[in-house]
């Protein structure tokens, strides 16, 4: 019930800047003032960082990620932040399709879309998932998978926390090492090697899941990987008082 409340509640729903909330004349999706806040990759010029694109001085990319590029059209702040929370936790699934389009313009601006031959998602454990409802970077992967006709799979799974090391399959202890939170999931192992990978999730925030994710793909010799996300959190800006220059 609570189910097809919440389907129909995203079918009336008036036509709002997928952004601020702001109620919207049909078929815009982002008013005027959100529009600003769409990351602009051809006009950032100087010296960017090869992995976010951002100028140096804006770029939050920790040491040690494992992926190629991150890509994200939008950051995580202010009315952003507010956008992902209803999308994320409040069933605001209407917000799916104009994230994901702001996102292909970011992989287009990147590069990224030529290099990519299979999309995937961070999966959430079945359990966090039954409680949700849905997996929101599972379904950010659809859209975009809709709009390129790339393959989809679901290469991962993640781990419940109590899950037993000796539960897991014989793949994994072959290689030895690294029974991660995520693992390849078992139909789709064999689908890894060699390949480009798009990895997506809805926010990226210090970039940890994204890099474990990424680690189990590469060691099941993915060839490159990406990264994908609706929102990647900024760079936090110094407070004065705190400031030791
Ligand atoms: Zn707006
Ligand atoms: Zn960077």
């Amino acid at each position: 019930m609570r189910k097809l409340r919440k389907k129909l509640t995203s079918l009336f729903y008036p036509n709002r800047c997928f952004i601020c909330d702001k109620i919207l004349p049909h078929p815009e999706t982002v008013c005027e003032s959100c529009k600003a806040k769409l990351i602009d990759y051809e006009r950032i010029s100087g010296a960017v960082c090869d992995v976010c694109g951002l100028k140096l001085q804006e770029c939050n990319c920790r040491p040690g990620r494992l992926y190629e590029k991150a890509v994200f059209p939008l950051l995580f702040e202010d009315d952003v932040r507010a956008s992902l929370h209803r999308f994320k936790f409040r069933g605001r699934l209407d917000k799916a399709a104009p994230f994901a389009d702001a996102m292909l313009r970011a992989l287009e601006a990147r590069d990224v879309l030529a290099e990519t031959e299979i999309l995937t998602f961070i999966p959430m454990s079945l359990k966090a998932q039954r409680r949700r409802g849905y997996n929101q970077a599972q379904i950010l992967c659809e859209e975009l998978h809709k709009r390129t006709g790339l393959p989809m799979l679901p290469l991962l799974y993640k781990h419940g926390k109590n899950t037993a090391q000796h539960d897991a399959p014989n793949y994994l202890l072959r290689t030895g090492n690294t029974i991660g939170i995520y693992e390849p999931t078992p139909e789709y192992v064999n689908e890894i090697e060699g390949k480009r990978i798009l990895l997506v999730d809805d926010i990226l925030t210090s970039g940890a899941t994204l890099n474990e994710a990424a680690k189990t793909l590469l060691i099941f010799g993915a060839d490159q990987v990406y990264v994908a996300a609706a929102a990647a959190t900024p760079k936090r800006k110094k407070r004065k008082s705190s400031s030791t220059n």
